[in-house]
């Protein structure tokens, strides 16, 4: 299998191999014969798989076909974030340089006013957030009159972060007669709903069984008291000269603090979360990926989309409030056939996030404790029995001992494992607004 047997001309298939890769990836080898058919595409695909190249290389070709008849775009990309949509937007580059064709990039943080001189030149592909593509089409910067082609990229995280009424809107003023292409990570219901209204008869891709973890990764539990964790993570990073490893935490503020205790053990670190500026974000990526930070901080939000290559170690200072995101997380880990290493430390409040995740991937983690780390109350050993979720939570505001996570076998200090019930556990992900471009 090559990419001139999938159909791609000679120009693109140059670009490719500029880029080292030599045989196309899985879903590849599915999205790209379907979108050069003209086909509508509706794909089950995380960041790793190869996705970009997927829509992009045969998008790249139908635009080729024929010249740009005004000003553009001919192709609009809708991706949450503005890492993903920069990382997208330089894909675009690669993958057309052989071609005559413009693309260009735009997302919020930044000045309008040049992103606005680059749509006036006249484009072909447009990479867009949607919150600062409708401040520009608000502001007659841009067009949708000729968009032959839509991509939606990572549409599940776009509707976790609260963009599906600006999409609505786009929608809207696009084109009838056009093809779509959506990628998404997880297929909930919303998702199938935009699915449906959206695309009309779309080949379906899926790669990687959903909700599965790599064997390649190694996963292990630390049980910890959240007062010692960062404490602990500087001794992991310290003992075992670990020179590169991500890190996630729930919040923005999480993240600052971490970094900055890290620092004061020595450890060279940088937060990335959506407080930060584009260029303190760039910035942070290219130490980390240089080598010259050994610890990445950052919140799953900003972490989404970003193309860091085989990283040895990753760490869940805080478990995500959504089980799939764990899935997510370690999967920036043991790529491409590469052994990782994915750790979780987990206090007692925790219990009944780490019970959820370990229904979702079907197997018990193995903990470890480290010694002088011991924490004051154990973590459950099993996970909980089935549960529909929301029965769970509603019964989890019952007053007395109704939660799951108690422990049975824990010293038990009164702080029960119960706490957890009161720390935002509402199933909603965090703080999609502050987060928005
Ligand atoms: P993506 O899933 O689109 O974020 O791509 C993940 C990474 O895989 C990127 O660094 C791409 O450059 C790389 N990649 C994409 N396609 C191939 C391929 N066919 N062979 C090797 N690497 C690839």
């Amino acid at each position: 299998m090559s990419f001139s047997s999938l159909g791609l001309t000679e120009k693109l298939v140059r670009a490719t191999a500029d880029q080292g890769y030599e045989t196309p990836s899985p879903i590849q080898q599915q999205a790209i014969p379907a979108v050069l058919s003209g086909r509508d595409v509706m794909a089950a695909a995380q960041t790793g798989t190869g996705k970009t190249a997927g829509f992009t290389l045969p998008l790249l070709q139908r635009l080729a076909e024929k010249p740009r008849a005004g000003k553009g775009p001919r192709v609009l990309i809708l991706a949450p974030t503005r890492e993903l949509a920069a990382q997208v937007h330089e894909s675009v580059e690669h993958y057309s340089k052989y071609l005559p064709t413009a693309s260009a990039v735009v997302f919020g943080g930044v000045k309008i006013n040049p992103q606005m001189m680059k749509l006036r030149k006249g484009l072909d592909v447009l990479v867009a957030t949607p919150g600062r593509l409708m401040d520009l089409y608000g502001q007659n910067a841009v067009r949708f009159n000729e968009v032959e082609i839509l991509v939606l990229d990572e549409a599940d995280r776009m509707l976790d972060m609260g963009f599906i009424r600006d999409i609505r809107k786009i929608l809207a003023l696009l084109p009838k007669q056009r093809q779509n292409l959506l990628f998404s990570a997880t297929f909930s219901g919303e998702i199938r709903k935009l699915a449906e209204g959206l695309l009309n008869n779309p080949v379906q891709v899926e790669v990687a069984t959903r909700n599965t973890t790599a064997e390649t990764i190694k996963q292990t539990v630390y049980p910890v008291d959240q007062s010692q964790k960062s404490a602990l993570l500087s001794k992991l990073v310290q003992q075992n000269d670990w020179q590169q490893v991500l890190v996630f935490t729930r919040t923005k503020h999480g993240a600052n603090r971490l970094t900055q205790k890290l620092e004061r053990d020595g450890i060279t670190a940088a937060a990335i979360h959506g407080n930060k500026s584009q260029g303190a974000r760039t910035r942070a990526l290219s130490n980390f990926k240089l080598g010259e930070v050994r610890v990445l901080v950052a919140t799953d939000i900003a972490a989404r989309g970003l193309d860091i290559k085989q990283l040895p170690q990753v760490v869940n200072f805080e478990l995500p409030n959504v089980p799939e995101d764990y899935v997510h997380r370690i999967g920036r880990t043991g790529r491409a056939g590469e052994q990782g290493h994915a750790l979780s430390l987990v206090s007692a409040d925790e219990g009944r996030m780490l019970a959820g995740i370990e229904r979702l991937i079907k197997k018990q983690l193995p903990r470890k404790t480290v010694e002088g780390f011991e924490p004051s109350n154990n973590l459950p050993l099993k996970p909980k029995a089935k549960a529909d979720p929301s029965r769970a939570r509603n019964r989890s505001r019952r007053p007395a001992g109704g939660t799951s996570a108690a422990p049975g076998r824990g010293r038990g200090n009164g702080r029960g494992q119960g706490q957890g019930r009161n720390q935002g556990q509402s199933g909603r992900r965090s703080s999609p607004q502050s987060a928005r471009d």
